[in-house]
């Protein structure tokens, strides 16, 4: 009995001292800081996945209160993917766009299907690109030099740009021609 008595007077003397309140000071010290970490993890998450600057406020918010809470809400309702990625995904999807464009090439006058190394539409002979004065390979037309040869694209071919979509020769054949 005396001894229990002695076990009860040492505990409520320990949760007197100091010592108790330093270690319960502590932990409500780590405890906020816990607090103020997650809310701030949340915030920066927002930022990487949210684009309104409303919305990573109000996610911002619900980081702070209710605490452990609010980011665990947020943790359910975030947007699937970073915005970097996204972007990055629509400019793949772009990219993979423009090329079957490229791909589907047709002749402006015959819409026949046409490469992009032709210099002429093989089906109506209209003429597609201007060929390198040194190389022979074929220009686009915003070229200033050819890339293959480095010869400056005569500054003349440039101004010619109605004639690039004239037909070489006329589509005529007399029975002689054979
Ligand atoms: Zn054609
Ligand atoms: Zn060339």
């Amino acid at each position: 009995m005396f001894l229990a008595a002695a076990a009860d007077d040492s505990l409520t003397d320990f949760f007197e001292t100091s010592t108790w309140s330093v270690i319960r000071n502590l932990a409500l010290f780590f405890v906020v800081v816990f607090w103020l970490a997650t809310a701030y993890w949340v915030l920066k998450d927002a930022r990487r996945r949210i684009d309104d600057p409303w919305l990573v406020a109000m996610a911002a918010v619900l980081g702070l209160v209710p605490p452990f809470l609010g980011p665990i809400v947020y943790l359910f309702f975030r947007p699937p993917e970073y915005i970097e990625d996204r972007r990055e995904r629509e400019l793949e999807i772009r990219a993979i766009e423009e090329r079957l464009a490229e791909a589907d090439l047709r002749c402006p006058v015959c819409r026949g299907h046409v490469d992009a190394s032709y210099l002429v539409c093989p089906v109506c002979t209209t003429r597609l690109k201007q060929a390198c004065v040194e190389c022979g390979s074929p220009l686009e037309s915003i070229w200033q030099a050819c890339p293959y040869c480095a010869t400056p694209v005569p500054a003349v071919s440039l101004g010619a740009g109605d004639e690039v979509l004239q037909p070489l020769r006329p589509r005529r054949r007399t029975a002689g021609d054979r």
